[in-house]
């Protein structure tokens, strides 16, 4: 998936599109039939179909080879696209990578400011970011952003029931933060019941 989009998509020469995705032609591959694809797109199809998209003539993987013809590509390559995530117009599809590597930065839900060739290690701890419940794998199938997963799990039937090693080492660091002797008693009655009841 790219982040941009078409500008101007309605005048593009239908000849420059695919067939299949109906967009204009992404690294493009010709058959012997001279039918022209999106490689994604014509290998995709390929698995379940061995004939062209087109004109339904026979084709093997071997009869599939990239377009080397330069009035085609520049003609791809010079198409003008908008970046979906910091919305600059105007960049030449084949300075699309650039962009992103290099000049794409945006506000984030979060409101900070982030590149985008940053944003995926940035999704890793951004609180706005759509997670999952800890314990999907044990069935919740809460999702939400990021910062409402703490008050989740106070609730959480399914995170509050797992024994798992890091909710065990959690709750001993919580006790031994005590000191009455009162608590140290109650110690071993924790470790024998569920998470659940030392979380309350
Ligand atoms: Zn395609
Ligand atoms: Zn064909
Ligand atoms: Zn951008
Ligand atoms: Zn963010
Ligand atoms: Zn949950």
């Amino acid at each position: 998936m790219h982040n941009y989009v078409y500008e101007n998509e309605d005048l593009i020469n239908a000849e420059l599109k695919c067939v299949i995705c109906h967009q204009p032609i992404d690294n493009p591959v010709s058959t012997t039939c001279n039918h022209t694809f999106c490689k994604n797109c014509i290998t995709e199809w390929y698995r379940n179909h061995q004939s062209c998209p087109i004109c339904r003539q026979h084709i093997s993987s071997s009869d599939l080879s990239p377009v080397t013809l330069h009035l085609v590509l520049n003609q791809l390559n010079r198409l003008s696209v908008k970046c979906t995530k910091c919305n600059q117009g105007n960049i030449q599809r084949d300075n699309y990578e650039y962009h992103r590597l290099q000049t794409c930065q945006f506000q984030c839900e979060c409101e900070e400011i982030i590149r985008q060739r940053d944003m995926s290690d940035h999704e890793k701890i951004c609180r706005k970011q759509f997670i999952k419940c800890t314990a999907a794998e044990l069935g919740c199938i809460w999702t939400a952003r990021r910062e409402e997963l703490y008050e989740h799990t106070l609730t959480c039937v399914l995170v509050n029931s797992s024994t798992g090693p890091c909710a065990i080492s959690e709750n001993r660091g919580s006790i031994s933060g005590g000191s009455s002797l009162q608590k140290t008693g109650s110690i071993d009655i924790e470790r024998n019941s569920s998470a659940a009841d030392v979380v309350f």
